[in-house]
C-alpha cells in the first residue's frame, strides 16, 4: 500500500469514527433471566438501539478453544420480535441466522430461551443447584453490530446465588448485575457462572486472581488449592515476563467446576471454565498430593498459559474468528501442544513436584503418542488442520488414523527444547519469549486491540509457522527447517529417546498387560464383562480378527471378565508346555507363544478365535523414565542441563 493512500484511507476513517461518535447509539443489550432454573432456560431479552431495516442476527456455531461446530442454535427457541407495541415478522435464514424487517428507528427487542442443560464448559447449564453459560449459546450476535460495545444484565437470580466472570462491570453500575465488553468477540470470550460456590482470591504481581469452586465435598481444602495455583500463576507470569513484569490483563478467574467424574477446561482471555472430579480435590488434613490433584493443578497450569498462548499469541488464520463455521489452522501442535509441554514443566519449576513425578508425567505422554499407530498415518500439522472431525469426533478407529497434537506436540517442545539445550545455544523458554517480543514489537496483525486493556496487554498477535521457524533460528543460532519438516509435517519417529542423555535420563520399558501386548484397549468389570474398545493396526489382536464392541466371554475355556485373570494362567501354561518332566526347559525360542482360544459375543453370536501372540505386532507401550544418577554424574554438563531445565523462570 502507498503511503498516499494510507493517508486517504486513515483520514476516511476518522470521519467514519466521528461519524459513529456523533450517532452515540446505545449499545447492544442482552438481558438473561435466570430464573426458570427447573426448565433448565435462560430467557434472553435482546434490545437492539436503531436497527438496520433489515436485521439480521445469528448464533455462533462453534466456541474458540475447542475446535468442533457444535450447533449451539438448537436448544434456541421461541424467537420472537417487537418494535414498540409492533410485533415484527421473523424469518429464519438456515439453521443458526434469522432476519427481522424492521420499520423505523425503534429499538428492536428480540425475546427468546436459550435451554441449557450441558455441565460441560463449553455451552450452558441452569438448574436448582448450579448457572453457567458461555455467551456463545446464549447472545445472538447483532450483524454490523459486532464491533460496538455490548451490555450484559443478569435477573432472576436465585436467592444466595453469586456470579463470577472476567467481563468488566459497566461503567457506573458497579455492584449490580450490569457487565460490559467492548466487542461481540470480547462478549463470548467471557464465561459466567452462577451459584453458591466456594470462593478464594490471591494476588500476583498487583493483579488479583479469583477462584470459585462449585460442587466441592465438605473438607474441601480451598486455601491449598489457592496456595498452589498461585505457585503454577507466578512461575507462568515471570516465564513470559520476568521476576517483576506484569501479566497483560487487570484481573483473572478461574471457575472450577467439580462433578462426580469429569475433566476438562476451556481458556478465555482473562479467564477459564474449569471441570474435574471432586474426589481430586485437596483434602483438609491430607498433605499428600494425589495424581487425581495432580492432574487438576495440570489443568489450571494448561488454561493459565494458554492466556498468552493461544488468546494472544494465535494462528494468524485465528486472528479473526469466523463464527458461523470451522476455521483451519495446521497449528495447534504449537498452541496445544506447547502449551501442554509448559503446563507439567511449570509444576516442578514452581516446586509442587520433584523431578521423578515429572518423568513420571513426560513418561506417560510419551506413552500415549507410542499407543498410537496413527503416528504413522497423519502428521502433527494434518491433525491440528483435521481437529474438527477427527481430533474432536473420536472413535474406535482414532488411534490408528490420527495422532494427537496435543502429546506429540508436547513431544515435539521437548525434542526442540532439549536439543536447543544440548547444543548450548539457549532453549524453549527463549523462543516463546522471542515470539512474545515479536508480537509486542511489531503490534497487533490482526488489526484489532478493541476490548482489551491499552496499558499492557498486546491484543491479538497472529503468528505463523514461519515465525516460529525463525525465532528458532534465532535463539538456536541455526536453521531448524530440517526438524520442522520431519516432526512437524512428517511421520517418522521422534527422537524422544536418544535426547534422553542429554539430561541424565533413561527410558524403560515396563512389562505389558495381556491387552497392551495384543494391541487391544478394553472397558472391563465384574457387571460390565470384558468389551473391546480398540484394535490396533497390525496387532496380534487384529490378526485373531478382534472387532470394536467384541465381548470377550471366555479365554482357553475359562470365563474372564477382566482380561489380565486370564494372564495368570496363560502363563502357567506356556510354562508347562515348554518343559519336559524334569522341569527341563524344552521349548524352542524361535517358535511362537501358543494359540490362545478366545470365545467371543459378536452381534448375539457367539465365535471362537484364535490369537497368536506375536512380539513383534503393534502392542500398547508403556514407557518408564528415570534419572540415570550414573549417567549424570559422569556428564556433569547433564546435571547442569537438568537443573536449568528444571528450575523457577527468572
Ligand atoms: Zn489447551
Amino acid at each position: 500500500m502507498s503511503a498516499t493512500t494510507t493517508r486517504r484511507r486513515t483520514a476516511a476513517r476518522s470521519q467514519a469514527v466521528g461519524q459513529s461518535a456523533s450517532r452515540a447509539i446505545s449499545p447492544v443489550h442482552y438481558r438473561i433471566d435466570a430464573s426458570d432454573t427447573k426448565a433448565h432456560t435462560f430467557r434472553v431479552t435482546l434490545t437492539i438501539p436503531a436497527p438496520a431495516a433489515v436485521q439480521v442476527v445469528s448464533l455462533p456455531v462453534w466456541i474458540a478453544g475447542s475446535y468442533m461446530v457444535r450447533e449451539f442454535g438448537r436448544h434456541l427457541s421461541r424467537l420472537q420480535a417487537r418494535q414498540g407495541r409492533s410485533v415484527r415478522p421473523v424469518r429464519q435464514l438456515d439453521k443458526t441466522t434469522w432476519q427481522v424487517d424492521c420499520q423505523g428507528a425503534a429499538a428492536l427487542e428480540l425475546q427468546y430461551e436459550v435451554y441449557a442443560f450441558d455441565t460441560s464448559v463449553r455451552t450452558a447449564f441452569l438448574s436448582d443447584s448450579r448457572g453457567f453459560f458461555n455467551n456463545t449459546s446464549l447472545c445472538l450476535r447483532v450483524h454490523g453490530r459486532e464491533h460496538q460495545a455490548h451490555d450484559l444484565s443478569l435477573v432472576g437470580l436465585p436467592r444466595g446465588w453469586e456470579v463470577a466472570t472476567a467481563m468488566s462491570t459497566r461503567p457506573g453500575r458497579a455492584g449490580g448485575l450490569h457487565w460490559r465488553a467492548a466487542d461481540y468477540d470480547e462478549l463470548v470470550d467471557h464465561p459466567f457462572e452462577l451459584g453458591a460456590f466456594w470462593r478464594g482470591r490471591f494476588t500476583v504481581q498487583g493483579v488479583e486472581h479469583e477462584l470459585v469452586v462449585a460442587g466441592a465435598w465438605p473438607g474441601f481444602d480451598g486455601d491449598r488449592l489457592l496456595r498452589d495455583s498461585q505457585r503454577i500463576c507466578e512461575e507462568h507470569i515471570r516465564f513470559w515476563h520476568g521476576r517483576r513484569g506484569k501479566p497483560p490483563f487487570e484481573r483473572y478467574v478461574f471457575m472450577l467446576n467439580t462433578v462426580e467424574d469429569g475433566y476438562g477446561g476451556l481458556e478465555h482471555r482473562a479467564s477459564t471454565a474449569l471441570i474435574a472430579a471432586r474426589k481430586d480435590l485437596p483434602r483438609r488434613g491430607d498433605p499428600a498430593l494425589s495424581d487425581g490433584y495432580l492432574t487438576l493443578l495440570g489443568l489450571i497450569s494448561h488454561e493459565y498459559f494458554h492466556t498468552w498462548n493461544v488468546k494472544r499469541l494465535k494462528p494468524a488464520e485465528l486472528c479473526r474468528i469466523d463464527h458461523t463455521r470451522e476455521n483451519y489452522t495446521e497449528m495447534l501442535w504449537f498452541f496445544e501442544g506447547f502449551t501442554s509441554y509448559y503446563d507439567d514443566l511449570a509444576l516442578v519449576r514452581s516446586g509442587l513436584i520433584d523431578g521423578p513425578r515429572y518423568l513420571k508425567l513426560l513418561a506417560k505422554t510419551a506413552s500415549a503418542v507410542q499407543s498410537m499407530p496413527g503416528r504413522a498415518v497423519q502428521s502433527v500439522a494434518q491433525a491440528s488442520f483435521d481437529a474438527w472431525n477427527k481430533y474432536y469426533r473420536q472413535d474406535e478407529n482414532t488411534p490408528n488414523a490420527t495422532i494427537s497434537y496435543y502429546t506429540k506436540g508436547a513431544q515435539v517442545a521437548l525434542c526442540l527444547d532439549l536439543t536447543l539445550r544440548r547444543e548450548g545455544r539457549g532453549s524453549l523458554d527463549a523462543v516463546m519469549r522471542h515470539l512474545w517480543a515479536l508480537g509486542l514489537e511489531r503490534g497487533s496483525r490482526c488489526g484489532t486491540r478493541d476490548g482489551l486493556s491499552p496499558r499492557r496487554d498486546p491484543g491479538s498477535i497472529g503468528i505463523t509457522e514461519d515465525d516460529i521457524a525463525q525465532a528458532l533460528e534465532a535463539v538456536g543460532g541455526r536453521s531448524f527447517e530440517r526438524e520442522l519438516r520431519h516432526w512437524v509435517h512428517g511421520t517418522a519417529e521422534l527422537p524422544v529417546a536418544d535426547l534422553l542423555p542429554v539430561m541424565g535420563m533413561a527410558q524403560q520399558r515396563e512389562p505389558e498387560r495381556l491387552a497392551a501386548a495384543w494391541g487391544l484397549r478394553v472397558n472391563e468389570g465384574p457387571v460390565t464383562g470384558c468389551i473391546v474398545r480398540q484394535v490396533l493396526r497390525r496387532s496380534a489382536a487384529e490378526a485373531a480378527g478382534l472387532c470394536a464392541g467384541d465381548e470377550i466371554l471366555a479365554v482357553q475355556g475359562w470365563r474372564v471378565r477382566r482380561l489380565d485373570d486370564a494372564a495368570a494362567w496363560l502363563a502357567a501354561a506356556a510354562a508347562e508346555s515348554t518343559t519336559d518332566s524334569a522341569g527341563r526347559s524344552r521349548r524352542d525360542r524361535s517358535a511362537p507363544d501358543p494359540a490362545v482360544i478366545l470365545l467371543i459375543n459378536r452381534d448375539q453370536r457367539i465365535l471362537e478365535l484364535t490369537l497368536r501372540p506375536d512380539a513383534a505386532a503393534t502392542r500398547l507401550t508403556t514407557l518408564h523414565w528415570t534419572l540415570d544418577e550414573a549417567r549424570a554424574k559422569a556428564d556433569p554438563a547433564a546435571l547442569q542441563r537438568r537443573q536449568a531445565w528444571w528450575s523457577a523462570s527468572a
